[in-house]
């Protein structure tokens, strides 16, 4: 199948009422892996690219392999950009051909991110580009003070102006998820979720899907999360396979294939939560 832009895809979940796992992934392991586990689901999917991930792979080569990939596989695949705060690096994975960008201002004030996104917007649009941006802070990326992070949920009445000026495809909301390992336990504002999708009535989005409960999980879709960014989760499990293969004898090659199948697993089992399966 060809790619598909974020914006068909999220809108067959916002009125499925699913969420569509979006996967961060940087080498053939993991694309693979998460591909097979969307073509055995029969899942759409959504797999991203972060900025920081050029430390191992070149944006361009990477988005053609995955472009290669999306064109033999059976189910709809969207090449996204994940967590851009510098324009350069919109203009990289636009030129590598992604369907979606996220564009991640939520840094600053807010009329500087809406200001910012608007720009992002703006340039996508030349492209036919969906995009998402995030309003409130998910934090764990080190942009802020995180003992903060857990207050900073997003306001109904700022994501409405957020939306109108604009324009963009998806919001990544802030209702008590971080980005990495939890170091406590999430506490969940599922009443603010319910609102914003309540006053938004657009695809909402999730970071920090990592390491929640089948039940957290479960309650977000429900209550309106179209799109939930999981990565720890794929690593966890592909440094647990790498562990347990470490003194097996096997050869490279073996320890590879068995870290793809460690993530097809992973993204089987959430994508079932999610809702996605069965979807595509
Ligand atoms: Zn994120």
């Amino acid at each position: 199948m060809a790619l598909v832009s974020m914006k068909e895809m999220l809108a067959k979940a916002n009125e499925g009422h699913y969420a569509v796992g979006n996967f961060d992934v940087f080498n053939i392991e993991m694309v693979t892996g998460v591909i097979d586990a969307a073509e055995e689901t029969r899942s759409p999917i959504i797999l991203a690219f972060g900025g920081e991930f050029e430390k191992l792979a070149d944006i361009g080569d990477i988005g053609a392999y995955i472009r290669s990939a999306a064109g033999r596989a059976s189910v709809p695949v969207t090449l996204h950009l994940d967590h851009a705060t510098e324009f350069s690096l919109v203009m990289r994975a636009l030129k590598a051909g992604f369907t979606s960008v996220m564009v991640d201002a939520s840094f600053k004030s807010l009329e500087d991110n809406i200001a910012t996104t608007q720009e992002i917007v703006k340039i996508c649009r030349e492209y036919g580009v969906s995009v998402e941006a995030e309003l409130g802070h998910v934090g764990g990326l080190g942009f802020y003070d995180e003992d903060q992070d857990t207050e900073c949920y997003t306001v109904v009445e700022e994501a409405a102006r957020f939306v109108k000026e604009t324009g963009i495809d998806a919001l990544a909301v802030a209702i008590g998820t971080v980005h990495g390992v939890y170091k406590r336990e999430p506490k969940l504002n599922i009443n603010r979720l319910h609102e914003l999708k309540e006053a938004l009535q657009m695809p909402l989005v999730l970071h920090g899907g990592s390491g929640l409960s089948d039940e957290d999980l479960t309650r977000c879709v429900a209550n309106g999360i179209n799109k939930i960014n999981i990565f720890t989760d794929l690593t966890l499990a592909a440094m647990d396979q790498m562990k347990a293969d470490a003194d097996t004898g096997l050869n490279y090659l073996g320890k590879c294939t068995n870290v793809r199948d460690a993530v097809h697993k992973v993204a089987r089992d959430r994508m079932q939560v999610l809702r996605s399966a069965g979807k595509a």
